[in-house]
Parts: C-alpha cells; sequence; structure tokens
C-alpha cells in the first residue's frame, strides 16, 4: 500500500457541546502519535443515543468556534445529512478521498469499551488505526493491556490498537447540560467563545 507518511487524527463525537476535554485529548494524541491533523467530526444523528440532540448546524458552529485558533485542527460535515451516521461509512469515504494517508481513529475509554455496538465494527480496522484515550482520574496501569486483549478478541489485531494516558479532566458533555439545565455557569469548562455562543443561543437551559 502506498502511503505518503501522512498521519491524520479523527475524533467522532456528537459534541453537544463541544468541551475542553475533547480538545485536550486531540492536543495529546497529536503530539504522542505526531500526527499532522486531527479532524473533528461531529455525527449526525447517532443511532445509540436516545436524547435529542441540539441541531447539526449549532453544534458545528460551537466546534468551529472551539477549534478555530488551531492550525491544526479542521471540522468536518461529512455526517452532516447522514441520518442516521455510521462511523464506518465516514471511514470509508475518507479512506477512498484519501488514501495515501493513515488514519488514527480517537477514542475515549467509554466508547472504546462499547465499540462492539457500533455498526459494523468488525470492518474498522481496514480504514483506520485507533488510540484509546483514558478518561478522567485512575489507575491506568492495566489499561494497555486491556486493550490490547480487547482488540485481540474483536479483531485478532492488537497492533492496530493502542492506548494512551492522557491528563484527567472531569468533563463531559452530559455534565455541562446538567449544570446549564440547573442555570449553573459552565465557564472555563468550554472555550470561552464556546460559552458565549450558548448564551446567545440559550442551549440547554430549558
Ligand atoms: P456526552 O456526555 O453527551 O456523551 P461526551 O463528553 O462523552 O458527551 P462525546 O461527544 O460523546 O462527549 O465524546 C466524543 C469523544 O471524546 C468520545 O470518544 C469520548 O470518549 C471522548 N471524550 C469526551 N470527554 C472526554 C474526557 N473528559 N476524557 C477523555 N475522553 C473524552
Ligand atoms: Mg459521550
Amino acid at each position: 500500500m502506498a502511503r505518503s507518511g501522512v498521519k491524520i487524527g479523527l475524533l467522532g463525537g456528537t459534541f453537544d457541546p463541544p468541551h475542553l476535554a475533547h480538545l485536550r485529548i486531540a492536543e495529546e494524541a497529536r503530539e504522542a502519535f505526531q500526527l499532522s491533523e486531527i479532524w473533528f467530526i461531529p455525527a449526525g444523528y447517532p443511532p445509540h443515543k436516545e436524547r435529542p440532540l441540539t441541531s447539526f448546524e449549532k453544534r458545528f458552529e460551537m466546534l468551529s468556534l472551539a477549534i478555530k485558533d488551531n492550525p491544526f485542527f479542521k471540522a468536518l460535515d461529512l455526517e452532516r445529512k447522514e441520518s442516521p451516521s455510521y462511523t464506518l461509512k465516514t471511514l470509508k469515504k475518507l479512506k477512498e478521498a484519501y488514501s495515501e494517508y493513515t488514519f488514527f481513529l480517537i477514542l475515549g475509554w467509554d466508547a472504546y469499551f462499547e465499540i462492539d455496538f457500533w455498526w459494523h465494527y468488525e470492518s474498522f480496522l481496514d480504514y483506520v488505526e485507533i488510540i484509546v484515550v483514558s478518561r478522567g482520574r485512575g489507575n491506568w496501569e492495566k489499561a494497555p493491556f486491556l486493550v490490547k486483549e480487547r482488540a485481540q478478541r474483536l479483531w485478532g489485531r492488537e497492533n492496530m490498537v493502542h492506548f494512551l494516558e492522557v491528563f484527567p479532566l472531569e468533563i463531559s458533555s452530559t455534565k455541562l447540560r446538567k449544570y446549564l439545565q440547573q442555570g449553573k455557569s459552565i465557564r472555563y469548562l468550554v472555550p470561552e467563545e464556546v460559552y458565549f455562543y450558548i448564551l446567545e443561543q440559550k442551549l440547554y437551559s430549558s
């Protein structure tokens, strides 16, 4: 397979809203794996979420504000019209469009341990390698082993899946939405411009 040496990280999510931990895991993965860029891919309508999401347009707008000062970060709207959106279809499209690039799918610990519920996860490693990042505080000593063991069990290819311990930030969009519903400030947990956008648009407060 022809390889240009360009390595791209992919970070999918609902980003409802995007927060500092999303940016931080992207930055740490970029540094640790010498990735040229990180492409953020907001989900259209993820099949495994029951809660109604904020519109794609608003989530995309918030994400664009969150990453705008980092030249290595891009937002892709590939899943804008996908309803429901399937990660595998996105990976396939990217691999077709950029066949010479090596892609790394970045997943939080929680997402990796749910991956066998994702549509045709069996084929993921045909298109990407996976970087699993730690989530929150904890004892991550056994994590590299657990990640490899699962990769071996699911795909029989443990060399394609990597573990990265990142700075522990206990932020989740769920918690942020809860704070906003309770009328509490989420300033300094999201980029300033995302914070002001949420206030202006009166998101999550009803
Ligand atoms: P929600 O609570 O709505 O699920 P979230 O905070 O988990 O939101 P997502 O958009 O679901 O954010 O996450 C996108 C990706 O980022 C997932 O792979 C998730 O595991 C990862 N991620 C999110 N927050 C963190 C965090 N604090 N530390 C490490 N990884 C994270
Ligand atoms: Mg999540």
